[in-house]
Order: C-alpha cells, then sequence, then structure tokens
C-alpha cells in the first residue's frame, strides 16, 4: 500500500519508509493511499478473534506484505504480551448507556502504550533488518515520552531523546520517565510548555538536512504507525458490545489533545466499522471543541488543567483530518495549512461545517466539573476514573441521546494522576510499579526551550 502526503509534495512509499519518515518531507503527514475497505462479511469474521489476532488483521492490511507474516505475527506477539490485562483492552459497563474501555494496562498505566509498545518492537525490528540505527527524537505533554522511552530502552540500534515541559508534567510520569538509567536513553526538561517542546520537535524535524544527519525518526503521534495501532481497540470494543447486543448506535467518546487517538476512531469508521458518533471530549484547552460547534480552529490561552496530557493548543494530527474533510485534496489542505501559519486560524462553514458536525460531537470540560465527574462516577458506580477518563466521560454523559450507548476511552489509570483525585478527598493505593518509582534515582537535562538549545543537546548524544 502506497503512503502520500497530506500536502501532496512526496513520491509515495511504503509502509515501512511510512514509518520512518515520521512526519512528510513537505511537512504534511503521512495518510494511506486508499483507506482499506471491510465488507460486513469481513467484520463478521473477525467477531471472535482475541486482541492480538484482531491486530494481526489490521496492520496486515496496511502493511500489504511488506513484512512477513510470520514476523509481522511476532512483533504484535511481543508487544501486547507485556499487557497487565489478558483482553488487553477490557471493556467495563458502567452502566446500561455507559461504558469505558480501559486502555491502561501496558507497562506505563496509559494507552500510549497500546501504540508505542508496536512501535518500539517495530523500530528494533528494521533497525535489526536493515543494519541501520534509528535515533528518535519526541516530545511529551507527559505519556507518551515514558511509554515511548519503555518501548525502547536498551534495545540494540535505538538511541531516544525525550522531550517535556520542566515541572509540567505529573510526578508519576516524571519518574517513569527519568528513572530509567539505560544508556540509550535522553530526557530534555524543556523551559516552556508543551506546545514549545512540539514546535521545537517540528521545526527540527522539518529542517530535512539535519533529520538526515542524525537518522532523526518520530515517535510522535504524527507517526502513522501510532495511529493505526490505535484502530484496533475501536473494533475490539466494537466486537465486545455486540455480543452483548449492542450493535447499533454504538458511540465513542474520546478525551483528546493531540487529535491522534479520535482520528484512529474516524479511521475505523471510513473503513466500514458501523459506529455511531466520535464524541470528542476537551478540558478547558478547548480549541477543537469550538472548532466542531462553531468552525473555528484557532489556538487560544494555555491553560494547565487536572488533565496536563490533553493541555494542548495546537493538535498535531488535526491535518489528517482536514485532509479527508476537503475531499482528500492536498491542494487545498496546503493553502489552509498556510493560511493557518500566516492568519493563526482557520475557519470552516457551510456544508464543510455541517460534515464536521456529522463526525463529530464535542464537549469541553471545565476543571471542577471533571473532579465532579471522579467524585460522582466513583460514589455511584464504585469505578474511580483519572481525570483525561472523567473529560470522555462527562463528554459522554452529555452527548449520548436516548437509545445510544457510548464507550468512553479510559486513556489512563488514575494512579498516574493522585494529584487530582486526592482533589476530591478519594485515597487509592497505587500499584506495585508505581509506587516503586519514587525510590529510583533521576536522570534528565534542563534546557532553554529552543531549537539550538536542543539541537546543541542532540548533537552530544546522538
Ligand atoms: C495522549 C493522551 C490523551 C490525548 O490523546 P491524543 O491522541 O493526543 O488526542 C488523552 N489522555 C491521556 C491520558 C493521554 O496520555
Amino acid at each position: 500500500m502506497d503512503y502520500i502526503s497530506t500536502r501532496g509534495n512526496i513520491a509515495p512509499v511504503g509502509f515501512v519508509d511510512a514509518v520512518l519518515m515520521g512526519l512528510a518531507d513537505d511537512g504534511g503527514l503521512l495518510v494511506p493511499k486508499h483507506i482499506p475497505q471491510l465488507s460486513e462479511a469481513e467484520l463478521d469474521a473477525w467477531r471472535g478473534l482475541s486482541y492480538p489476532e484482531l491486530a494481526l488483521e489490521l496492520f496486515s492490511r496496511f502493511v500489504d506484505g511488506e513484512i512477513p507474516r510470520g514476523d509481522l505475527k511476532r512483533l504484535v506477539d511481543d508487544s501486547y504480551g507485556t499487557f497487565r490485562d489478558e483482553a488487553v483492552t477490557p471493556v467495563r459497563r458502567i452502566h446500561d448507556r455507559l461504558h469505558v474501555l480501559e486502555l491502561f494496562h501496558g507497562p506505563t498505566f496509559a494507552f500510549k502504550d497500546i501504540a508505542l509498545q508496536f512501535l518500539g518492537n517495530l523500530y528494533g525490528y528494521i533497525s535489526k533488518k536493515n543494519g541501520s540505527t534509528i535515533h528518535i527524537l519526541g516530545a511529551t505533554s507527559g505519556d507518551t515520552g515514558a511509554s515511548a522511552i519503555e518501548g525502547v530502552r536498551g534495545k540494540e540500534g535505538i538511541r531516544i531523546c525525550i522531550l517535556h515541559p520542566h515541572g509540567k508534567v505529573s510526578r508519576v510520569q516524571e519518574l517513569q520517565m527519568t528513572t530509567v538509567d539505560d544508556a540509550n536513553v535522553l530526557n530534555l526538561a524543556v523551559d516552556g510548555n508543551f506546545d514549545d517542546c512540539q514546535r521545537i520537535i517540528k521545526e527540527l524535524f522539518a529542517d530535512v538536512a539535519f533529520k538526515q544527519r542524525y537518522h532523526l525518526r518520530a515517535i510522535n503521534s504524527i507517526n502513522i504507525a501510532r495511529i493505526l495501532a490505535q484502530t484496533v481497540y475501536y473494533f475490539y470494543a466494537y466486537f465486545r458490545l455486540a455480543e452483548q447486543g449492542v450493535r447499533e448506535n454504538v458511540n465513542f467518546s474520546v478525551p483528546t489533545g493531540n487529535f491522534g487517538d479520535i482520528f484512529a476512531g474516524y479511521l475505523a469508521k471510513r473503513m466500514g466499522l458501523p459506529i455511531g458518533k466520535l464524541m470528542l471530549a476537551t478540558n478547558e484547552n478547548n480549541i477543537l471543541e469550538r472548532f466542531v460547534t462553531e468552525g473555528v480552529y484557532q489556538p487560544g490561552e494555555f491553560r494547565g488543567t487536572h488533565s496536563p496530557s490533553m493541555d494542548i493548543q495546537v493538535a498535531s494530527n488535526f491535518e489528517r483530518y482536514l485532509y479527508y474533510l476537503n475531499g482528500e485534496n492536498p491542494g487545498t489542505v496546503s493553502a489552509l495549512m498556510d493560511a493557518f501559519k500566516r492568519d493563526g486560524r482557520i475557519a470552516v462553514e457551510g456544508d464543510a461545517l455541517r460534515r464536521v458536525q456529522a463526525d463529530f460531537a464535542a464537549y469541553g470540560v471545565g476543571n471542577d466539573e471533571c473532579l465532579r465527574e471522579i467524585k460522582v462516577c466513583y460514589d455511584e458506580y464504585g469505578y474511580l476514573l483519572d481525570p483525561h477518563t472523567a473529560c470522555g466521560v462527562a463528554a459522554a454523559n452529555r452527548l449520548t441521546a436516548d437509545g445510544e450507548v457510548t464507550v468512553a476511552l479510559s486513556t489512563a489509570h488514575p494512579a498516574k494522576f493522585d494529584e487530582a483525585i486526592r482533589l476530591v478527598d478519594i485515597a487509592q493505593t497505587a500499584p506495585a510499579q508505581i509506587a516503586a518509582l519514587s525510590d529510583k534515582p533521576q536522570f534528565q537535562t534542563r534546557v532553554a526551550g529552543t531549537n539550538e538549545a536542543v539541537a546543541e543537546q542532540l548533537e552530544r548524544f546522538f
């Protein structure tokens, strides 16, 4: 299968090259040239598959023979064998209209593990096969970094550097990243916020000479492999509900930051999975809520919230959706992104806005509302939500109509965000792996939030 850029200025590449390229060389994002279409018969045949079996079938469609099936199966089994729950992503019923899809049973207790365990193993495989070194550079609002480091620590042929905003990630997130002492890991604590980190990375990757000199590879959700890995659980959850007789009007509510996770849901729907609404839940950084409700995509002022992994103004995957919204026309996408760079906003109206609102519903959750949701869900149903999942559940409660069922994606284990949980006077016991972190020494380097400062560190490390 060919992968092309949303901006139309690269020659089509295959799956492995698309993964290695990360951000497209023309500054756009890579997308499959044609979205594979699944027939009802194929979907039916997949209903009974285990999570790894389902992942193998879906990946096979996108890898399209470039990796022998036996090797691909081993990569999938290695990736999901590390999960603590046998189902990998179990679905829990909260009440008739609400189920929670638990995506946090991987090594770092956040949903990022689902894609990054796979991508880490895939990079290891490619490095060995090509005899080439892979240098990973990424930015994190907290969970991606921990998860990416866990996915490649100690692996031969791979070095990884992760930027996080100094002092703006949760305690557990910081410890998960910085207590790793493998020599192939470098943590940079950047003075600034996550958008600064992401901008630095994006600009360093856009410098194609720099990227090639250091063999730089991406692990951020701009990497197409991450999106593909995340489509799997939409299928998996849909099949679990179908087993319980719920086949129609199944919505998904997705705590959203960079638009990667919800875009995976959009892709699953475009492949033929008959799901209802995709509910886009944001926190007070609600640029995407405003896009869906008003048609204006315009970053506002950065707000620190209880759900730091969603404290994002410029959503790096949004361009992928713009591509499909505009009839897969790279000229239109390029013009819109140029306009965004110039004016700092993108506006859609009329038919286009109606299409956006047919694809998505949206709701932005305030800080107090997020905490209230955690408390109410715990008191009424005995189920403890982390603050990101609480945003998804609040949106589901608000947007689910009569006769519909919503699956809220649970993107993190509550123990990762105990700071917020304690504010509503709920005491939890941390899992042993998390409790053990505070005894370990930390390794990180503090740097100024400039491209030069980061580039200098990279030159030393890579
Ligand atoms: C990354 C993350 C999100 C946001 O996912 P996107 O793909 O960036 O939209 C939500 N919740 C948690 C816990 C995360 O780590």
